[in-house]
């Protein structure tokens, strides 16, 4: 089990004093009374309670499973409230929000209490695990549906004194390959088997361009709009596009990338993407293609397909060069990580598959 730094203790701290600040806002004259359901909130009304500007009280109560009782339903019954609530101003502290089931108990006994007014504040919140319609009238950070640990929050009793969150690694292990070489070198055909043969997603940079322009996606008509101009479309807007595609296939064994990242700036950008999956780029693989053999299958190419862009050998000679010059600085990014592997791109479709498979089969 892996956790991951994800909310620093600083931007807790803010959050904090921000909630108090617009809570002792709407609250006016009254006195309120504060409630955390424990165990979790404790960290979070200790510290919420000392920025409150104003005269409040504080109180905790905990909200226990009956033991012993043979019933699916989770009933829960309450530790703690003694003190009369009649005509006060109450509001439950919470650590998080994730179902709302916990929610829907405070509600159901708060119902016999004959409080004023009910205000519920959370300082986390997941809204795509929300389930109730209760409404939450202060939240401080909404987060992903994804377990957290710290700041009161334990996993498995452990780690609720720390003064940061921590994310749960999601534990599944990605295969992300960068597929890489000059053109003609047989990068579409070996992806096509290569995703079949390893369950991975390809993700041709060229094909997610064309698509968001031709569905006019925001993405498309803004990378348009570039083109349209005769500039170049920003790096930022490509990996939105590919961010997109990534997303789209969020319990993907990994991805193929093919035309992308092309840029120092680029393979930058996809690194942090991957990070945000708990992943990174396992390889980049290069198809190693000699520049004669590559003009042979290019003119070829242009045979049958009519590309007039791979029907004349200098204008190959020149794209081939080109490539190297431009991509020779990826080589060593990947390089100097240790994840470059070259391997030889002549020969027959199946042998070439062989030899990438071997590269893959040990990352
Ligand atoms: P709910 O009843 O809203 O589904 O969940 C509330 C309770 O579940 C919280 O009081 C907390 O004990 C637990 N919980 C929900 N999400 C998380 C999380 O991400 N991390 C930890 N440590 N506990 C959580
Ligand atoms: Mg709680």
């Amino acid at each position: 089990m892996h956790f991951k730094p994800f909310i620093s203790e600083q931007e807790i701290q803010d959050t904090v004093a921000r909630m108090a600040a617009e809570i002792a806002n709407d609250l006016g004259d009254d006195i309120p009374v504060f409630i955390g359901i424990l165990n979790g909130s404790f960290m979070f009304v200790s510290d919420f309670v000392k920025k409150f500007p104003k005269p409040c009280e504080v109180t905790f109560i905990k909200l226990a499973s009956y033991e012993g009782l043979k019933s699916t339903e989770d009933i829960q019954r309450l530790i703690g409230l003694t003190q009369d609530l009649t005509g006060r101003t109450v509001v439950i502290l919470e650590d998080i929000i994730d179902s709302g089931k916990t929610l829907a108990e405070v509600h159901r006994i708060f119902k016999k209490e004959k409080v004023k007014e009910l205000k519920i504040a959370t300082l986390f919140h997941k809204p795509e695990a929300y389930k109730k319609d209760f409404k939450l009238h202060y939240v401080g950070i909404e987060i992903p549906n994804k377990f957290i640990v710290g700041y009161g929050l334990d996993f498995d009793g452990l780690g609720r004194d720390f003064p940061e969150v921590y994310q749960l690694k999601t534990t599944q292990h990605m295969t992300n390959i960068v597929l890489f070489g000059p053109p003609g070198a047989g990068k579409g055909t070996q992806a096509n088997f290569l995703k079949e043969k390893y369950h991975l997603i390809h993700i041709s940079t060229g094909d997610v361009f064309r698509n968001n322009i031709k569905n006019e996606t925001a993405l498309g008509m803004l990378a348009q709009s570039y083109m349209d101009k005769g500039e170049l479309v920003p790096d930022k807007v490509t990996i939105d596009m590919l961010a997109a595609e990534v997303e789209k296939n969020a319990d993907a064994k990994g991805f193929i990338f093919d035309g992308f990242p092309r840029t120092d700036a680029q393979a930058k950008a996809l690194e942090a993407l991957m990070e945000e999956k708990d992943s990174e780029i396992s390889a980049m693989i290069a198809l190693e293609v000699d520049d004669d053999i590559l003009v042979q299958r290019l003119l070829g190419r242009g045979k049958t397909s009519g590309r007039p862009d791979d029907a004349d050998e200098d204008i190959i000679r020149i794209r081939v060069t080109e490539y190297y010059n431009k991509t020779a600085i990826l080589k060593e990014y990947y390089k100097a990580q240790n994840k470059y592997f070259g391997v030889d791109g002549v020969g027959s479709v199946e042998e070439i598959t062989e030899r990438l498979s071997k590269v893959i089969d040990k990352l």
